[in-house]
């Protein structure tokens, strides 16, 4: 395939229109090959920049660039982020009243606007379809493309239909973008999406800045309290929840101890979900406590953390979860707390869903391979990556990495537990819950135990010598490996499998791991957080000066007036990046301030003024 050649006008667009110096990782190739008129597949992790990859080669073509988008959130942000920089950009959703659509329309046909942003559901309607047939076209982008997969979390059926936007303008270049796909959902999407011809555009997906924690689950929202009170206090970050319930009592809790913490859950109105999200992205250092209907297309670029209190079903699900966090680049953290009633919760979602076979083989396989990242004593990054095809050496910023665990020969425990298992329920005639069993091992007389008379199975009192947490950590890990299984119908119950016998008979040999004593792995994460937040301002960027620090929240105290000013979140005025280099370089000149990276010729005429007085006028305070 031929490699085009980038048009000079992309850096000249890259740096007055953006205010970047150089395009980033593949940025230049896309630009140019879509720019030439072919079709692309682009893949880069959260934070890459994948939005440039369409936003110049709109600019480049003739035409109006159409973006298909599937959150309404997203669209306008990055719309009110394109107009801040001085880009023809507008959105069409069902948020608009019936005068500003048609006034969007007009423009459109008039060749007022570079680049219209539409949900998926509208593009395929009439009315859409004849405005766009009236328009030249520069080309079609799909952004978060993997919802085109029928086999992924983010399943949307109107990207299905998208395919016939290639049968009735085919000469019109399509780019599609998604920083999470397998290698098969690739070929789904290329397949799907009618991609013909499309050249794929590879980055590495790996997010170095964010540091995996796993640890195992005592008392979670207790391990969350602490976990955000000592490592993240008035820092950004998102609390996912399986349950509408649990989102509640879990922001409760936070806010009790004086967390700013917010719920969000398809429980509320879309009034109420918009309002809150705005306080998430608008204001520093709040706390969302969410399911995941929450966050796809959130493009807050300083999200501190992004902790799981249940398991997620999958890891694509995971990785685009806790890509999330840190998109500015800076330290963050993923942190999830799991134990064996989250397998066996999302054990029993698969099964007594009335999906497929097939499409419950494909669940099943996604929750053992999530399931494999918990128990894994590997690097979790190598894992994560390779899942994603892609090699890696171990990483030093993950858990396992900063404190290995230990592995132990499990198999007498495994032995152990299982014939307990097994003499319960020959003395009883029925089977018995996880805390029974380990009981009996442990040799504790609990009236339960007495009563059924467990205190003469040949097993009680066989495991004394390890813990309760210790012998959870076994069967959770004998529950993984499906040694175990647990019946949901029958107040899940604990019954032996058809492989559980091998292990009996030590005929099968088992490595297990220990889990770490708790806040072993707390403590050194404590310090990396705080020398991310050494600037002083929760999580800001950059080391700076007291005097530059001042002149940095002086300059966010601006950008705050401008926001509400504009009704845009902060960050689409200039990011904490660009803040914190101003406050560095203290420029005198516009000249001076156009050096700036994330300022551009629109925002420089449109503020330069105002941030130059800002920055004389505090630095001579602070001096
Ligand atoms: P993605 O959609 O891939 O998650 P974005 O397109 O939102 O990423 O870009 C992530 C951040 O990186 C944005 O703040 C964007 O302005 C910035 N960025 C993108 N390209 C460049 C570049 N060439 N130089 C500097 N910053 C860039
Ligand atoms: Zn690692």
């Amino acid at each position: 395939m031929d490699t085009a050649a980038l048009p000079p006008r992309a850096l000249d667009i890259l740096q007055s229109v953006f205010g970047y110096a150089a395009f980033r990782g593949q940025q230049a190739e896309v630009v140019a090959h879509v720019a030439g008129g072919g079709n692309a597949l682009v893949l880069m992790p959260t934070g890459g920049g994948k939005s440039l990859c369409f936003q110049i080669p709109a600019l480049l073509r003739q035409g109006i660039g159409i973006v298909v988008s599937p959150l309404i959130a997203l669209m306008q942000d990055q719309v009110a982020a394109l107009q801040e920089a001085g880009v023809r950009a507008e959105f069409l959703n069902s948020t608009l009243e019936w005068p500003a659509v048609q006034d969007i329309e007009k423009r459109a046909r008039a060749g007022e606007l570079d680049l219209l942003y539409l949900a998926p559901e509208r593009v395929l309607k009439e009315r859409t379809l004849e405005l766009l047939d009236s328009l030249p076209i520069a080309l079609f982008a799909f952004d978060e493309a993997h919802c085109v997969s029928q086999w992924g979390h983010d399943f949307r059926v109107e990207y299905l239909q998208l395919a016939q936007l290639a049968e009735r303008y085919p000469a019109v270049p399509r780019i599609a973008l998604t920083a999470t796909a397998t290698p098969a959902t690739r070929l789904e999407i290329i397949d799907r999406l009618r991609l013909t011809g499309a050249r794929t555009f590879l980055s590495g997906f790996d997010r170095p800045n964010i540091r995996y924690r796993i640890a195992s689950k005592e008392s979670p929202r207790k391990q969350l309290l602490r976990f955000i009170r000592e490592e993240h206090a008035g820092q950004s970050g998102i609390v996912y929840c399986l349950s509408r319930k649990s989102v509640e009592e879990t922001a409760d809790l936070l806010a009790e101890n004086g967390i700013d913490a917010i719920a969000y859950h398809a429980g509320f109105s879309a009034a109420e979900r918009e309002q809150r999200q705005d306080r998430f992205i608008d204001e520093d250092g709040v706390v969302m406590v969410a399911t995941i209907a929450f966050g796809m297309g959130i493009d807050k670029p300083d999200v501190r953390f992004v902790a799981h209190l249940d398991l997620p079903k999958s890891i694509e699900g995971y990785y685009q979860e806790t890509g999330r966090a840190g998109r500015d680049g800076l330290p963050a953290e993923a942190w999830m707390v799991y134990g064996l009633a989250d397998v066996v919760q999302q054990r029993r979602l698969i099964e007594q869903s009335d999906a497929a076979e097939s499409y419950k083989r494909v669940s099943n396989a996604k929750l053992d391979a999530m399931l494999g990242l918990c128990e894994t004593v590997r690097c979790r990054r190598q894992y994560l990556l390779e899942y994603f095809d892609e090699q890696a050496g171990p990483c030093g910023n993950c858990d396992n990495c900063l404190s290995p665990p230990a592995q132990f020969d499990g198999t007498e425990a495994a032995q152990k537990l299982l014939s307990c298992i097994y003499r319960c329920e020959r003395a009883s005639g029925y089977s018995f819950g996880a805390q029974q069993i380990i009981d009996v091992l442990r040799g504790e007389r609990t009236d339960k135990v007495v009563e059924r008379g467990h205190e003469a199975v040949s097993t009680f009192g066989m495991g004394a010598d390890m813990s309760e947490a210790q012998w959870r950590a076994v069967l959770r890990q004998l529950v993984m490996l499906r040694l175990v299984t647990v019946d949901h119908e029958h107040y899940n119950v604990l019954r032996l499998t058809e492989d559980s016998r091998a292990v009996l008979k030590g005929e099968r040999r088992l490595t297990l791991r220990q889990d770490a004593a708790p806040a072993a792995g707390a403590r050194r994460g404590r310090k990396a957080a705080r020398g991310a937040a050494a600037s002083g301002s929760a999580g800001g960027p950059a080391q700076l000066t007291p005097q530059q620090e001042v002149v940095f929240q002086a300059l966010r105290e601006w950008r705050r007036g401008i926001a509400k000013e504009h009704g845009v979140p902060a960050y689409t005025v200039l990011h904490d990046s660009s803040l914190a280099e101003i406050a560095q370089r203290m420029p005198d000149s516009q000249m001076a301030l156009g050096g700036v990276s994330g300022v551009g010729a629109t925002k420089l005429a449109r503020y330069g003024t105002a941030i130059i007085d800002v920055v004389r006028a505090t630095r001579q305070q602070a001096a």
